[in-house]
């Protein structure tokens, strides 16, 4: 599945496979279609996370293809992405991303989109490995998570929202400096 920006950063092109995806999942950068014509930037509500794909953008417009890995598991499933982001010509990105692994689990409500009675408590997820932070900012996986706050004893559960955590920041720099030592994209 896949999408491009083009030169100014707008959505140009969202494939029909990346379309039904993003409607049935939250998470980092998921596109669709109605924000044909938008920029990528307002479609990543964290702050850090823009700036990683800032870089990302600006690395595969100097020629250079970036890969990484990310989680975007569906509530009943891990699952691990390959992206690939290469320049396509005249300023336009691609943004492809790939099912690598898939693993079946017992369901997370927390990470229930149709689960809307919420309460206004919100538990922050790593959009980049699929961990929660704990109110003492550690990260856990989500099931820990879940355990750690007695999150299942609550009348409703808390909202979501999306951020990254140390780990994936250190990576992620990594692997954006790791690129640019590396070759060029044909
Ligand atoms: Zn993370």
């Amino acid at each position: 599945m896949l999408y491009q920006i083009d030169a100014e950063d707008r959505i140009c092109h969202v494939n029909e496979t990346w379309e039904d995806f993003a409607q049935e999942n939250a998470g980092q950068a998921l596109i669709c279609a109605r924000v044909l014509g938008q920029s990528l930037w307002d479609q990543i509500c964290d702050a850090t996370t823009r700036e990683l794909y800032r870089q990302m953008v600006k690395r595969a417009r100097e020629g250079h293809t970036v890969r990484f890995h990310y989680r975007c598991d569906a509530p009943d499933r891990r699952r691990l992405f390959r992206m690939t982001i290469t320049p396509v010509g005249a300023g336009v990105v691609e943004f492809v991303s790939q099912l690598r692994r898939e693993e079946v689990r017992p369901k997370v409500m927390l990470l229930d989109r149709l689960e809307q009675n919420r309460s206004e408590e919100l538990v922050r997820i790593c959009s980049w490995c699929e961990k929660a932070a704990l109110p003492d900012g550690r990260w856990v996986p989500v099931e820990e998570g879940v355990e750690a706050m007695k999150l299942m004893q609550r009348e409703r559960l808390p909202g979501l929202t999306h951020g990254i955590c140390e780990h994936c920041k250190v990576r992620m720099l990594r692997q954006i400096e790791r690129t640019v030592a590396g070759r060029k994209a044909v």
